[in-house]
């Protein structure tokens, strides 16, 4: 038996690999043609002739590459370079004017000089052949100037860690919390994972990441029991993670030294990753159940599964993929599903846990199905470590917890 759903969000297009062209140029014919060849290259462009309002744009747009006239009416392009440095804008830029050369040169340098990421020039009239190569050398460093950004991230405090409580249906507590990790990018912000976690896989970041992860929230676990508060906490992992042989020595080892029992932390794993390689999935997965660590499938329903694989590894949960969750009080279709995941968990001795609970009806209807435990936005969002003792204490404002 296969069960297959669209997956969501991780198979959206990647913002942080996005190719933004912003053109910040007075001639509508240049924006035009630039606009054309650059969508063929796979850019998403905007073009302004407000050199005024250019900086609004750029704060929403978030261009990778910035092609601006020096010649523009109210402004010059050399105020606009000012401006981004101000900004510390990180975009490729690129200055085109009819100008001397000399004059492109002398705002390149400038541009530099301000600390600005110049890339090159384009002369007027410009050849399409010489726009098309620039912007297809831009796509490529865009990746590898992530990582690089990412790698620092790491190294450098960027990551935190959200916490988002899982209900136990039956007690009407919250007996643990998911760590969901979050990138604060100096520049671009919050970065949610979805983005970057793919980007970090590609890279061999991933293995930084997860060491991060599993030690800080190791530590916070340590935390929470000095203050009398056991929760279970789970952790991603990413398929790339499994591939490693030596990893239920180095999450045992955190563990280990933040002076918690593996046996209260569970690791969650997608299911399409859990289901690839079958045998060095097993070896690794079984060693970490040795160890102490529970396991869960991740997102299930979501992608491909093979039931026999999922009776064969040593699982100890079911995570049913929130897109049968959510819509299962108006989806049928979505409620059977449900209903035979929670079925299927029970005859495998596995505990099962439906995420992306937005109400008290889904909620009413998963603990009537016999659900073990829910986790979702009707209970809690994603929050700092903080708030989790007043969220299992029940005080404040503390969401409904279960049906009457
Ligand atoms: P996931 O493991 O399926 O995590 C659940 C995601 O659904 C989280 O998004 C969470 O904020 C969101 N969510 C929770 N309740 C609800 C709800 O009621 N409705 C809706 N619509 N969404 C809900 P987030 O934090 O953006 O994480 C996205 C994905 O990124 C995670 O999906 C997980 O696959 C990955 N991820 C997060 N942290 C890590 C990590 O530390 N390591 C790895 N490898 N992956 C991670
Ligand atoms: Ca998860
Ligand atoms: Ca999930």
């Amino acid at each position: 038996m296969m069960l297959l759903a669209e997956k969501k969000t991780s198979q959206m297009p990647n913002e942080l690999f996005g190719n933004r062209l912003l053109v910040i140029d007075d001639d509508p014919l240049f924006g035009e043609v630039i606009e054309k060849a650059a969508k063929g290259s796979g850019f998403e462009v905007v073009v302004t002739a407000d050199a005024a309002g250019f900086a609004k744009i750029v704060r929403s747009f978030r261009p990778t590459v910035i092609i601006l006239d020096l010649h523009m009416p109210g402004t010059d392009g050399i105020q606009v370079l000012r401006t981004l440095a101000a900004d510390r804008n990180r975009a490729k830029l690129v200055v085109s004017s009819g100008a001397d050369g000399r004059i492109l040169e002398a705002a390149m340098r400038l541009g530099h000089d301000r600390g600005l990421n110049m890339c090159g020039t384009l002369p007027k009239p410009m050849r399409i052949e010489s726009l098309r190569e620039m912007l297809a050398s831009f796509r490529q460093v865009s990746k590898e100037l992530f990582a690089i950004d990412l790698a620092d991230g790491i190294s450098y405090g960027q990551l935190s860690l959200k916490y988002q409580p899982k209900l136990d249906c039956g007690l009407g507590q919250f007996t643990g919390v998911e760590a969901l990790v979050r990138w604060h990018h100096p520049v671009e912000g919050m970065i949610p994972p979805d983005e970057f976690i793919p980007l970090a896989e590609e890279t061999d970041l991933i293995n930084r990441i997860t060491d991060w992860v599993v030690t800080t929230a190791a530590r916070q676990s340590a935390l929470w029991q000095a203050e009398n508060i056991d929760l279970d906490v789970a952790i991603n992992l990413s398929t790339k993670d499994i591939e490693d042989l030596d990893l239920p020595e180095r999450l045992s080892q955190h563990c280990q030294e933040a002076g918690i029992d593996p046996s209260s932390m569970t690791l969650e794993l997608t299911e399409t990753g859990a289901m690839r390689e079958a045998i060095q999935m097993a070896d690794v997965l079984t060693r970490l159940r040795l160890k102490g660590f529970r396991l869960s499938i991740d997102d299930f329903g979501s992608g491909y599964s093979s039931l026999v694989q999922l009776q064969r590894l040593p699982f100890s949960e079911i995570k049913i993929d929130q897109s049968f969750v959510t819509p299962m009080n108006w989806n049928g279709n979505c409620r059977t599903i449900v209903k035979a995941i929670i079925d299927l968990a029970k005859n495998l001795g596995l505990k099962s846990v439906a995420e992306g609970v937005e109400d008290q009806a889904t909620l009413d209807a998963l603990i009537a199905m016999g659900c073990d435990m829910a986790q979702g936005y009707h209970l809690s969002r994603p929050v700092a470590a903080e708030h989790i003792p007043a969220l299992v204490h029940g005080d404040g404002n503390a969401p409904v917890r279960t049906a009457a």
